[in-house]
């Protein structure tokens, strides 16, 4: 292990800065309501405590809301002109730039991730898209989709824990702004910041109904996804769950968009800057604990700089602080759920039985919350579970190639499809992998980077349908 060459002072992020209710409801119509169901806590995963209790949407809470939708489909939001849904969004992303640092504590503490991500990445992110889809609200005309495209109607979204904010911007701007209604369901463990995003809703006056915010878990989830009045289903989860909503859907005229798994191949060729190259691997993987359905789990690097590159990453490795996701100067915070702790633990230790050799970074884990070390894999072969497997936590499997061609049919040796990357001073290179492997984003020279403007999905069982972008806009309006 390095010398650690200076200790970091504390640097913790007021939580005073955030409001938090000890009871919630749901946001239907424009108001809080009581729910008719059972009501559930959700906690902070870095210290286990209870922050606050939410209601669970009952299957009748959710007609209720689709009911409150469809009405504002029907009476204004069908009839409120492109410029003005445009103000609306424009006026929800400014509120959501100056409640930012509100919105990124109460995001680090319902999710667990570091204070610098929520502040730096989702907040800023989140609101972009708003500003994004504003602009395009009152030019849809030119979208390259005839001369007056048509919204679809209600749309029922659902979205996962790992971005919780930043999904449902991704979620809600484009349908606002082709002219939808929508319902939006969270997920389980992190429903505070969409609560609190109903109340930006309140604050730009949007008329009531045309935001809808039912919290709950699976059954909730399916009630939506189920219910015979809406028009358009919008999932980001899991690939299992996505294919049930698939079936579920089948046959019936609901139009779907499915945002999956994804086990993506970061591939480090010879000529690879190998510094940046690590950055890149360390962003890849370890940023968000892991939990990004585009992270880059497989590094597949070049059989000639395959040691220099392991050694230069775990000696980086090294250097992540883990520790209270308020703290300004963390890197590692905590895993969301004990469900996704015990799942990764599960996964690594069968990458262990099936004789990959295990390598985590030193760090304390503190005692309470759920917590997982960054940790990387080597000696691992293509049939290796922790090589097929989306494992959604900070675990690298390192994987190796010696010419393109293998490192293309490596890439590519996968049921999922969302995302890759590849490292090479070679531009030629850059293209030819760009287009030989069969994902829905690659970066070049770089990994995790997101643009509202660039349309974001995936291939094979990483789901169908774009989401950001002018690609984006089409599954929200009526075009097929
Ligand atoms: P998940 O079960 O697919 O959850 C995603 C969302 O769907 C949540 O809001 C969930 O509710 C809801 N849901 C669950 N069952 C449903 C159903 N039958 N019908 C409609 N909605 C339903 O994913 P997860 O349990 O959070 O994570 C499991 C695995 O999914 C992870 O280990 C990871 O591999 C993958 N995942 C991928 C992404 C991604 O961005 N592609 C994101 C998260 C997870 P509740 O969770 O609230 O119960
Ligand atoms: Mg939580």
């Amino acid at each position: 292990m390095q010398p650690t060459p200076f200790e970091y002072a504390p640097a913790p992020e007021s939580r005073a800065v955030v409001d938090i209710a000890s009871s919630y409801g749901l946001y239907i119509d424009g108001a809080f309501v009581d729910g008719t169901g059972r009501r559930f806590k959700t906690v902070n995963p870095a210290t286990e405590e209870v922050l606050a209790e939410v209601a669970e949407a009952s299957g009748g809470d959710v007609d209720r809301a689709v009911k409150a939708a469809r009405h504002a489909y029907n009476r204004v939001w069908s009839k409120t002109s492109g410029r003005d849904r445009g103000k609306y969004l424009f006026r929800i992303a400014r509120i959501l730039q100056e409640r930012a640092r509100e919105f990124a504590v109460l995001e680090t503490l319902d999710n667990g991730k570091p204070i610098k991500e929520s502040r730096d990445v989702d907040i800023p992110l989140a609101a972009a898209h708003f500003f994004y889809h504003a602009g395009w609200a009152d030019k849809l005309s030119y979208a390259g989709f005839g001369s007056d495209p048509k919204p679809l109607g209600v749309a029922a979204q659902v979205i996962p824990w790992n971005f919780p904010l930043l999904m449902l911007a991704w979620k809600i701007a484009p349908a606002l702004a082709a002219g939808n209604t929508v319902v939006l369901k969270p997920a389980e463990t992190t429903p505070l910041t969409a609560l609190l995003f109903a109340e930006v809703c309140e604050q730009a006056d949007l008329p009531p109904g045309v935001v809808n915010i039912v919290t709950g878990a699976g059954a909730t989830g399916q009630a939506l996804v189920e219910h015979a009045d809406v028009d358009k289903v919008a999932f980001t989860g899991s690939t299992e769950v996505g294919k049930a909503i698939a079936r579920a859907v089948a046959g019936t005229r609901k139009r779907l968009t499915l945002e999956l798994g994804g086990k993506a191949a970061n591939v480090i060729f010879d000529d690879a800057p190998i510094d940046q190259a690590v950055e890149g691997i360390v962003r890849g993987i370890f940023f968000n604990q892991g939990h990004v359905c585009c992270a880059g789990s497989r590094l597949l690097v070049q059989e000639t700089v395959a040691d220099e590159v392991v050694e230069r990453l775990k000696r980086r490795l090294t250097t992540l602080r883990l520790g209270d996701p308020m703290d300004k100067n963390t890197d590692i915070g905590a895993i969301n759920s004990p469900e996704q702790l015990e799942r990764i633990r599960t996964l690594t230790g069968i990458g262990e039985e099936e004789g990959a050799t295990r390598w985590s970074a030193p760090c304390e884990l503190p005692d309470r919350g759920y917590w997982f070390a960054p940790t990387l894999f080597t000696d691992v072969s293509q049939a290796h579970r922790i090589a097929r497997d989306e494992i959604f936590g900070p675990v690298l499997s390192v994987l190796t190639f010696r010419t393109p061609d293998e490192a293309i049919a490596k890439a590519n040796n996968t049921p999922y499809g969302l995302s890759a990357g590849v490292w090479t001073e070679k531009g030629s290179r850059i293209l030819r992998m760009a287009n030989a492997v069969r994902a829905g984003v690659v970066w070049a020279n770089t990994f995790n980077h997101f643009d509202p403007a660039s349309p974001f999905g995936g291939y094979k069982e990483s789901g169908f349908g774009r989401e950001g972008g002018r690609h984006g806009l089409a599954a929200y309006l009526d075009v097929a």
